[in-house]
């Protein structure tokens, strides 16, 4: 996980105050000093660090703060804050054109992952914001630039215009936005070609495009594990082309989140999406306020949400309610169930997010045993649809044949049907206590 380092040496700083009843100076000082060293271990631009710390250690060692009852949690306050600011305060979010087409440039220096995300942006555009985008292949000179935005565009079932390696790039922008007019695409997203190094053709042709299509958004794509040169990157690309917004990807790797820390704070240009994954799917809109909060392990219950939202069929989650409330909740459903929560992703990623998840000890070393939920399906599968809907007709005898069916043992499955009986009484007392309020004759 990206930020691992770091997370740990900031909690472990912020344990060490949290509790204090009593904060002076010389703590929040020491406290500093720790910071300091967790962020430029973290390689996070020095003259960033700096900064950071002057802010930080000035709102800290305000009266308001030390002589506050909980001090050494407004200190943490205050951190969190400064982090949030560090990385752009406010999430930034995409331009929508009041004269569509929007006109996205996509740029960056190869192996960036610039036409992966810009496949992933397109599809992020259709399924969130019910967009329609075409994608522009405007890389005439990686031979295979345009071949592997056409498999993109393929595979998300998502038109991709291109006019092959022989016409302009300037001409090939032009075209394609004439085209998106006429075929209503409401976004148009360019894939400009890359380079290994900033250079001053490449520079030249962007400006031309830029020129041309009059782009409402430049996004500058690049590798959250190149650290400190991905700071440098977008300084030269922002200097020369003025960019809107910054792509981070690879954050799914063991980055040490410099780039994502520094970014903002030297070239102004906000972090607007991250990339998380290979597939197509694995793109976040990037919200600086959640990132600090996870970077401080106060979890990011916002994105689990969304998380759910994006994956949890609606009207299956109102039918589930309505079982829940009159407990005729069966293991088809618990099932159901399980398959949903399993699309929201790895299951240690999804509990990573919870607040305090990593006061667990051993979590980052904690896979969550799939196989185990692996064996709770193959139970249930293994049981026929009057056992499903009837659990307490499975006697002994059942127990075996579901035992033997499923591949697992019978203490396994008698565990299943005890923890099932236990969430049905718990769904009856809370729809009892809940009917109670209703008549006003409990009160929590
Ligand atoms: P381009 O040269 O900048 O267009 O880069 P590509 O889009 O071809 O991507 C280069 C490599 O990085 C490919 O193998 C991608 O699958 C991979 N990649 C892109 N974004 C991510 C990401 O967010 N996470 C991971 N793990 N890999 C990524």
């Amino acid at each position: 996980m990206a930020f691992e380092g770091l997370a740990d040496r900031l909690q472990g700083t912020m344990q060490k105050i949290r509790g204090k009843g009593k904060v002076n100076e010389a703590d929040v000082k020491e406290m500093m000093r720790d910071v300091r060293l967790a962020l430029l271990e973290a390689d996070v631009n020095f003259k960033v660090v700096k900064d950071f710390v002057k802010r930080v250690n000035e709102r800290a060692v305000g009266q308001e703060v030390l002589k506050s009852l909980t001090p050494g949690q407004q200190v943490i306050k205050v951190v969190k804050e400064e982090l949030t600011e560090l990385m752009g305060g406010e999430q930034s979010k995409i331009a929508a054109s009041s004269r569509p087409p929007t006109v996205i440039m996509m740029v960056g220096l190869q192996g960036a992952g610039k036409t992966t995300t810009t496949g992933k942006l397109a599809n992020l555009l259709r399924k969130k914001y019910n967009r329609k985008p075409v994608l522009v292949a405007a890389d005439i000179y990686r031979p295979a630039a345009i071949k592997q935005l056409e498999t993109l565009g393929n595979q998300l079932s998502m038109p991709v215009f291109s006019l092959g390696d022989q016409v302009s790039p300037v001409e090939i922008a032009r075209q394609a936005i004439e085209k998106a007019k006429e075929e209503h695409n409401d976004y148009v997203l360019i894939d400009t070609a890359g380079r290994l190094h900033v250079d001053e053709n490449l520079m030249g042709e962007l400006k031309n495009i830029k020129e041309l299509t009059k782009p409402d958004e430049i996004f500058l794509v690049v590798d959250a594990m190149t650290g400190q040169d991905a700071v440098n990157v977008a300084q030269s690309f922002n200097e020369q082309l003025g960019l809107t917004g910054v792509v981070l990807t690879k954050l799914d790797g063991d980055t040490r989140g410099g780039a994502a820390l520094s970014i903002r704070a030297v070239t102004d240009t906000p972090i607007k999406f991250v990339g998380m994954g290979e597939k197509l799917d694995a793109i976040e809109a990037f919200h600086p306020e959640r990132m600090a909060s996870r970077i401080l392990g106060m979890g990011d219950v916002l994105t689990l949400i969304e998380k759910a939202q994006a994956n949890v069929d609606e009207e299956k989650a109102k039918e589930l309610e309505k079982k829940m409330r009159t407990a005729t909740f069966t293991f088809d459903d618990f099932l159901d169930q399980l398959g949903q929560v399993r699309n929201m992703g790895p299951l240690d990623d999804i509990i990573k997010m919870l607040p305090g998840a990593n006061k667990i000890k051993g979590i980052d070393n904690m896979s969550i045993d799939e196989k185990q939920i692996g064996h709770v399906e193959a139970i249930i599968r293994s049981m026929n649809k009057h056992e499903k809907e009837n659990p307490e007709i499975i006697n002994a005898g059942r127990r075996k044949r579901i035992a033997k069916g499923s591949g697992t043992s019978i203490q396994e499955v008698n565990r299943l049907l005890k923890q099932f009986d236990e969430m049905k009484k718990m769904m009856k007392q809370v729809t009892n206590m809940q009917k109670g309020k209703k008549k006003g004759g409990m009160k929590f």
